[in-house]
């Protein structure tokens, strides 16, 4: 009946760590005298912006994330509205990432505040580590995770969402033993992947518990399915089975660490709002800042870097892409972009950009590069690496100037920013 080998689970122990109310939670580490009080994450000069987190204590008090922030106000008089600062986020981010990667080299990031571990075969049980990991991350950067675990990372994000999310110590273990009282109880639109769309057809189909869809024959449920849906639905009608019966093949897959032969960023932006060069050398900013950061985390310096854009006049699209190749390797971000905005400024047409992409190339470990440097190149490096390292954790000064330096560009983003992160 089950296609898989070993447990039809499989057999491997996944996590998926969630920080809790993940960019409030930075923030309110970042202020010690807001601890207890709301606070929450949004534009405050905005009454019809989007919250984008709240805290527990928010939370309690009726404010959910993607409400409006007057709808919020109105509800919590008291809330503390925080302006978004993404690039901190994202810093804080990656550096979850590299205490994860002290347990395991398997990491797949997910979104911004989930990340999959593999960590089969560990010396611990996975509940210890599981604790051991909060501990760790709670200390470093002030966020709380929970922890789903599962023998798969189809159970271990459901152990989570369902479950380590609601209890005390944050913390559950879904797989076979489980599955049958915890999971299969609960309403349909609480599994994983389910849209309210979906739930209409399945409860138009007769089926209101997760377990309702588990406990039919694989082939039952997919005639149910095509009656409901028409012919084409055995491929999404053997997804959602699989789910509810916790069945899930895919590996978590970390990062290609070995042939890296270029690192790249872009960004889709809303053209009516970047025909001007001032703000789209903001957003080019961004974009060299965090390939530069990411280089340096995995150890490169590139000699070639590109940028490229799409541009648009409402009808129709076209793009640039343009390199040059720098007189040393590099991984600073005030090199790259020396390089980059000028490259761009001279390919532009001066139509609305619509994406913007930038790379750098060609790339050489660095350890041996640095022997080379002169002092000026070996003392900017010292000062980027201690940034990322983020020993100033909330407010490191590169960070802050980042992030000033990209004001215009988050408030403009900001829009995209929870399209992305909420869709
Ligand atoms: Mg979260």
């Amino acid at each position: 009946m089950f296609p898989f080998e070993g447990g039809y689970m499989g057999e491997k122990t996944i996590f998926l760590i969630d920080g809790q109310s993940f960019y409030a939670s930075i923030e309110k580490a970042a202020r010690p005298e807001l601890e207890n009080r709301p606070v929450a994450v949004g534009d405050p000069a905005r009454e019809s912006g989007i919250i984008l987190a709240a805290c527990p204590i928010a939370k309690q008090q009726g404010v959910t994330t993607a409400e409006r922030v007057g709808q919020a106000r109105a509800k919590c008089p008291e809330l503390v509205v925080i302006r978004p600062r993404m690039q901190t986020y994202i810093a804080i981010s990656l550096l979850i990432t590299e205490i994860f990667e002290s347990f395991t080299d398997r990491v797949e990031p997910y979104s911004i505040d989930e990340q999959f571990l593999d960590v089969t075969g560990a010396v611990q049980s996975p509940e210890e580590l599981a604790r051991k990991i909060q501990a760790q991350v709670f200390l470093s950067t002030g966020v709380w995770c929970r922890v789903g675990i599962g023998p798969n990372k189809v159970l271990a994000k459901t152990a989570t969402d369902n479950f380590a999310k609601k209890n005390q110590k944050g913390i559950f273990t879904l797989n076979e033993s489980n599955i049958a009282e915890t999971l299969w109880p609960l309403p349909v639109h609480r599994m994983f992947m389910v849209s309210t769309g979906m739930t209409r057809h399945f409860l138009r189909m007769g089926l209101t518990q997760i377990g309702d869809i588990a406990r039919l024959d694989q082939m039952d449920f997919r005639r149910r399915m095509r009656r409901e849906m028409g012919r084409q639905s055995d491929i999404q009608a053997d997804y959602y089975w699989q789910i509810a019966c916790g069945i899930d093949p895919s590996p978590v897959e970390s990062g290609i660490r070995k042939e890296l032969k270029s690192i790249s960023h872009g960004k889709a932006l809303r053209s009516s709002l970047y025909g001007e060069l001032a703000d789209i050398q903001v957003v080019l900013l961004e974009l060299v800042t965090e390939v530069c950061r990411r280089a340096r985390r995995r150890g490169f310096m590139g000699r070639v870097v590109s940028v490229g854009a799409v541009e648009t006049d409402g009808d129709r699209a076209w793009g640039f892409g343009r390199q040059t190749t720098l007189p040393e390797p590099t991984s600073l971000a005030h090199e790259m972009a020396k390089a980059v905005l000028p490259l761009f400024a001279k390919h532009w047409s001066g139509a609305p950009v619509s994406r913007l992409f930038v790379s750098l190339d060609s790339l050489v470990e660095d350890k041996v590069m640095q022997l080379t440097l002169f002092e000026d190149r070996a003392k900017a490096y010292r000062r980027e690496r201690a940034i990322d390292r983020i020993q100033d954790r909330y407010g490191s000064a590169a960070i802050l100037r980042a992030s000033s330096l990209l004001e215009a560009g988050v408030a403009r983003e900001r829009a995209e920013q929870i399209g992305g992160h909420y869709k």
